[in-house]
């Protein structure tokens, strides 16, 4: 099974025979982390600095939450489809990442797709499923059916060959059978 970590969906799975499955919710994400940070702007003006400490850490926690239940439900619905291996994309910099800035918006994204990654490495290797890591090179552009390279437009990837599907489902069939990358496991 291909599993494909995004921010306007956050994982969507698909399994060898086809069945597909979206999981979280991005739009809920997104409203919610900018609610936590106009709080935050609110109290900064009133240099309320271990307020702010304890909004962040309380955004961390209902992240953190929100990646348990996510990966629960990846690693549920493997389960149900008798699912032996599930391919995720190998982060690119993840070092880099965890040893410098998690502030910038690039970083922080990887910091969160691995931090997923790891949560569903976890759950997965106590039902016995095995987590591969593949190269994430061209998984978006493939097209499944004829292999010719397109960029998706907006959410919508399209082949001259007829195939057509949302872009996040073409990421994770194409990761099913993209190349595992050396080592089982991603390690910071
Ligand atoms: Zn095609």
């Amino acid at each position: 099974m291909g599993v494909d970590l995004g921010l306007k969906v956050p994982a969507v799975a698909v399994t060898d025979d086809e069945k597909v499955r979206f999981f979280g919710n991005g739009r809920e994400n997104k409203y919610k982390k900018r609610n936590f940070r106009s709080f935050r702007k609110a109290l900064g003006k009133k240099k309320k600095l271990n307020a702010i400490r304890n909004s962040k850490n309380k955004e961390q926690r209902w992240m953190e939450d929100k990646d348990h239940k996510v990966s629960r439900a990846i690693v549920n619905f493997a389960k149900e489809n008798k699912i032996s291996v599930i391919r995720l994309e190998r982060l690119a910099n993840i070092r880099q990442t965890t040893r410098t800035s998690r502030k910038n918006e690039k970083n922080l994204h990887t910091w969160s797709f691995y931090r997923l990654s790891q949560f569903i490495e976890y759950k997965a290797e106590l039902e016995g499923i095995k987590v591969e890591y593949v190269n994430p090179a061209y998984t978006s552009q493939t097209c499944p059916k004829c292999s010719q390279r397109n960029k998706a437009q907006d959410r919508k990837y399209t082949c001259k060959c007829g195939f057509e599907k949302h872009r996040d489902i073409v990421g994770a069939m194409n990761i099913r059978y993209a190349p595992v990358v050396d080592g089982n496991s991603q390690s910071a």
